[in-house]
């Protein structure tokens, strides 16, 4: 079959995304609900949406905010990251694993990651601590939960904070704990690729009260009502703004609209889970392709299927087979590339080969399209373009 790239027919008519919402009549009914109530914003549909997930993640508390990057931003906060300050995360994850460090002036340092998982590897980390560590910043990349265990041994022997940036892990699980009340804080992203949406929203679980406290304070400008924290108590209009804080505030009928995903999670993440194991199954015999390693001991929630191409067999490189399944219509994606490649942080002065596996991991990665509300057509139309590009491009 001539591929669709040189004048071929494409595999389907329609592009299909790597990622998409689905939400259901009865959640615009409930957001339509909220909008014609008289609180759009700071009603009780934030509390209730907070309950929920930290219900749901087993975490004694949540905090609601306006995206994934505000609640990393937030979490730095509360972790008290200022100037000199390092925090080690992953190379290989969306930018705003590190920009929250640089949001409070610290210094965000990559540790390399492991070849099979392409999690931050825990030895790494080790190398890369120095009397300015703070904290650090594991991705579960994918969906499949890192090495949380290992990760906390070295922050216990070195007093390090962990914030586990979440944002592809709500309802995974690691060694039959949901991802969410592990660490000393947990982000998770509600945007529309992930696995349940607010629109734009994030949330920050913690068992900790003082983080939670200051979590609160960030999310509105540094201010408290709360008597207890006030010195004037007793006037009705005072309020103090103690912190520099920000607006991160979430809205009511976002918040609605999470309430009612949550529900469809389980489901959500059963059919992703579904979808990679037909792609799994698809792929295991096609020698120029790794399919994901899956550790025994998590539950991933696939927030991504990535696979990864063994150039040495294939007389064509990522970008080719890239453009080729895009003409195919299949919106194959990459994720990521390393952090410290975009120029801004080339000229914060990080160099190319700091992180050798996350760099070769780049050059081979591909991401195919996978979210519940794909059906067993779109999910073959994949399977199929892979095939026909993949045997075109062999040696
Ligand atoms: C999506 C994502 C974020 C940021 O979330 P937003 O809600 O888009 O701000 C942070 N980290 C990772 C790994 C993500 O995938």
């Amino acid at each position: 079959m001539k591929l669709a790239i040189q004048g071929g027919n494409p595999i389907r008519e329609t592009f299909l995304p790597y990622g998409h919402q689905w939400i259901s009549e009865e959640e615009i009914h409930e957001v339509i609900k909220v909008l014609k109530s008289n609180w759009l914003t700071q009603g009780n549909k934030i509390k209730e949406f907070e309950e929920k997930v930290a219900t749901y993640c087993g975490a004694k508390y949540a905090v609601a905010v306006s995206t994934g990057t505000a609640a990393l931003h937030a979490a730095c906060f509360a972790a008290n990251i200022r100037e000199k300050m390092e925090v080690i995360t992953s190379p290989i994850s969306f930018v705003a694993s590190a920009n929250c460090v640089l949001y409070q002036k610290g210094i965000p340092v990559f540790a390399d990651i492991q070849k099979d998982t392409y999690h931050i590897d825990p030895k790494e980390i080790k190398k890369h601590i120095t009397k300015y560590t703070k904290a650090i910043i594991p991705v579960h990349f994918t969906g499949q939960p890192c090495d949380i265990e290992e990760i906390h041994k070295i922050a216990k022997r070195y007093k390090l904070i962990i914030i586990e940036d979440a944002a592809h892990a709500l309802g995974a699980k690691y060694k039959g704990e949901k991802i969410g009340s592990l660490s000393d804080m947990t982000i998770f992203s509600f945007h529309p690729v992930k696995h349940i949406t607010t629109g734009e929203g994030g949330m920050i679980l913690t068992n900790k009260k003082e983080f939670y406290e200051r979590l609160l304070l960030f999310r509105t400008h540094g201010i408290t009502k709360d008597p207890n924290r006030l010195n004037e108590r007793k006037t009705l209009w005072y309020y103090d703004m103690q912190e520099l804080g920000y607006n991160y505030r979430i809205t009511d009928f976002q918040c609605a609209l999470g309430i009612k995903q949550l529900d469809r999670l389980n489901e959500f993440v059963e059919r992703r889970r579904e979808i990679a194991k037909i792609y799994n199954h698809a792929f295991k015999d096609i020698e120029e392709i790794i399919i994901p390693y899956e550790k025994k001991e998590v539950v991933s929630s696939y927030h991504l299927y990535v696979i990864l191409l063994r150039l040495e067999r294939l007389t064509g490189n990522r970008k080719e087979i890239f453009e080729a399944l895009r003409a195919e219509n299949i919106g194959v994606n990459v994720h990521y590339i390393p952090i410290y490649y975009h120029s801004y942080y080339q000229k914060l002065g990080y160099e190319r080969g700091i992180c050798p596996n996350a760099e070769e991991y780049y050059e081979r990665t591909l991401t195919l399209p996978l979210f519940p509300k794909m059906s067993d057509r779109d999910v073959r139309d994949v399977i199929n373009a892979v095939k026909k590009v993949i045997k075109y491009y062999r040696k």
